[in-house]
């Protein structure tokens, strides 16, 4: 009957019949996985944004029984007096920064890919130019709520019983139960941002010029790009009310290039979050010509739809490295002279990162003797590898000697005891026995390690 009126005569939905939508479609899941048993073989989550994961050939998520909690995509509520938002993990973060726009508030930290979820974001990883200040994702989160493979629904916040759960989601990559509702703080936004593209010769200034604009904490956004061993390009950006001219960069426009040439630019706020949303580094098409024909149709989410189709064409044996490595920021320069010497590949995408708290997810010891809160993000987008190299497993050895931790996103080669000395077993198998006691959902180490690589 709806499909018959327009949009614009709906009556949107009032808070009360949101949350008996929601309660609804959390009892659904509920009663799906306390029905399966243990040995029913992996279950993995099927949602209705594509997933931000780097396609891998043999990934044997891909072959799993499907939860469908693709209907779990709905924003609950919007309090712009509290500065909340609650919302259900499907909500990808351009509906969510349109919404919140509305209101004249964002929220912090928006992965620059248009249908990134805020459930893959906290279930994943998640980092832009707002976590010089803030983190993650994940650390705006103020509650979640959690669907047990038993079919006990949780809410967890960081200070109730359920702690260590509310800890342990972030990177948990769907092993520990089902994120069912989320909801975190926004912040107050501008129509436009403006950035100022400051160029360092040498990396030792790049990084002195990140310590000093983080510590002052007086500009909204800092993210960059290093071209060249000689070309490092820190992007600073202040939300404005006014802009003398405004930019786009999804079509012919490429982002990173652009922070090569200018000194500044303005683009509006939506805009500027998802300004690499064609690609950080590795925009497709590369021609010039070819994003003028089909620049406008390849967004992020078309390709890694395309990615997932062609699936069996991918290379299995040496696939193109597309890793975030996160240094403790006074190691940066020891890393990049390894990095020098062994893989020498450049432009890198640089994100300044606070590590608001403990983590809990992270072995005890491994951050032992780093005092520094700040890191720096290095991400490598869509590198070739030569003949009888990995160099996926190359940074993964060279990363414990300089106390990195790379994300999981992509292929992962780590021994499963070198992988407990980095990420934090004891908590992880405390709260995998809250959440997931039948092992539905595999554990951390086998979906990363194993089942991603098909084994
Ligand atoms: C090409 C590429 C570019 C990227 N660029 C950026 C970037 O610019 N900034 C950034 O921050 N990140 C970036 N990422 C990383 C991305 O944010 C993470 O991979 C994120 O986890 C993807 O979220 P998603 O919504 O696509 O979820 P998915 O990829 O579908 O899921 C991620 C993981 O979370 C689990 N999960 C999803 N929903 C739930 C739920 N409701 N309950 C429990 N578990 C769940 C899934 O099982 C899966 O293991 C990029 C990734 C790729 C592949």
């Amino acid at each position: 009957m709806n499909l018959l009126l327009p949009r614009a005569l709906l009556r949107p939905a009032t808070p009360s019949e949101r949350g008996a939508r929601h309660a609804a479609k959390v009892e659904r899941i509920a009663r799906a996985l306390a029905r399966r048993g243990g040995g029913d073989g992996p279950l993995s989550l099927k949602k209705k944004a594509v997933s931000h994961q780097v396609p891998k050939r043999g990934d044997k998520r891909r072959l799993d029984a499907k939860l469908d909690v693709s209907d779990l995509d709905e924003i609950l509520e919007i309090d712009p007096v509290a500065r909340t938002c609650v919302a259900e993990p499907g909500v990808t973060f351009v509906d969510l920064v349109t919404a919140t726009l509305a209101h004249g508030l964002a929220p912090i930290v928006v992965p620059e890919l248009e249908t990134i979820t805020i459930g893959g974001a906290v279930s994943g990883c998640s980092l832009e130019s707002m976590s010089f200040r803030h983190g993650g994702f994940h650390d705006t989160c103020l509650e979640y709520e959690v669907i047990t493979t038993d079919g006990a629904v949780l809410r967890c916040t960081p200070d109730n019983e359920h702690r260590l759960v509310f800890e342990m989601m972030h990177g948990s990559f769907g092993t520990l139960g089902v994120l069912s509702k989320l909801r975190f703080r926004l912040v107050p936004a501008k129509r436009y941002v403006k950035v100022t593209y400051d160029t360092y010769p040498t990396l030792g200034e790049y990084t002195a010029a990140i310590r000093r604009y983080a510590a002052a904490d007086d500009v909204d956004f800092i993210d960059g790009i290093i071209h060249a061993p000689n070309k490092h390009v820190l992007s600073v950006g202040r939300f404005v009310d006014d802009a003398p001219y405004t930019h786009r960069y999804d079509w012919v426009r490429v982002y990173w290039k652009s922070t090569g040439t200018r000194i500044e630019d303005y683009l509006r706020t939506r805009d500027y979050f998802f300004r690499y949303d064609r690609g950080v580094t590795n925009v497709q098409p590369r021609s010039l010509v070819g994003r003028l024909l089909f620049g406008k149709l390849l967004s992020s989410a078309r390709l890694l739809r395309l990615a997932d189709v062609a699936n069996r064409f991918l290379s299995a044996d040496r696939p193109n490295v597309t890793v975030d490595l996160f240094l403790p920021i006074a190691k940066v320069e020891d890393f990049m002279r390894w990095y020098r010497g062994a893989i020498d590949h450049f432009p890198l995408w640089c994100v300044p990162y606070r590590r608001v708290r403990y983590y809990d997810w992270i072995a005890p010891h491994y951050f032992d003797g780093v005092d520094d809160e700040l890191f720096l993000d290095i991400a490598i987008y869509g590198l070739a590898q030569p003949p009888g190299r990995n160099y996926y497993k190359e940074i993964e050895d060279e990363l414990p000697r300089v106390k990195g931790i790379k994300t999981l996103i992509s292929h992962n080669f780590y021994d499963e005891e070198t992988f407990w000395t980095i990420w934090n077993k004891e908590s992880y198998d405390a709260a995998k026995a809250i959440t997931d006691p039948k092992n539905l959902l595999r554990d951390l180490y086998t979906k990363t390690c194993r089942a991603a690589r098909g084994l």
